[in-house]
């Protein structure tokens, strides 16, 4: 088989390619996203990136992501991209910008905060993007990207 075949058959005809997340997170960006197999992924690790070192990049096929899909992947990675594909075309490139809030896909760390007991929805104010700093908009913990549980 070429090269060039081998692109083919790889190629998506519809869906979804996040692009530049960082190395590693792949299967983070899977998990947040909830996939269990109703659609073929394909994912790439460690691969080199030109501008950051490592990336990984994560092929959904048939898959178009929602507003609030788009803000869980948003705080994985600064970098991000996403390219929507349909019909082997790329028809939109997105970067993925972190908004100065977070509401409702990630959880506070801090066991007595009243998000952890009460049903409502979390918020967080955006410190900084790179590293990521938040503070939770109810208990005022601040939340540095490792503590910081993307549901
Ligand atoms: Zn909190």
């Amino acid at each position: 088989m070429t090269e060039h075949m081998e692109y083919r058959v790889t190629a998506l005809k519809n869906g979804t390619v996040i692009d530049h997340l960082p190395a590693g997170m792949a299967l983070k960006a899977l998990e947040v996203l909830g996939f269990h197999g109703d659609n073929v992924v394909t994912v790439g690790m460690y691969l080199d990136s030109r501008k950051y070192g490592k990336k990984d990049l994560v092929k959904l096929e048939n898959k178009e992501l929602s507003e609030e899909e788009i803000a869980k992947i948003a705080i994985l990675g600064p970098h991000t991209t996403l390219a929507i594909i349909r019909d082997y075309r790329v028809v939109a490139k997105v970067a993925v910008n972190l908004a100065d809030e977070i509401a409702g896909v990630a959880t506070c760390p801090n066991p007595s905060c009243i998000t952890n007991h009460d049903d409502l929805r979390t918020r967080f104010h955006v410190l900084s993007k790179h590293p990521l700093r938040v503070r939770c908009h109810y208990c005022e913990r601040v939340v540095t990207e490792s503590e910081l549980e993307v549901t």
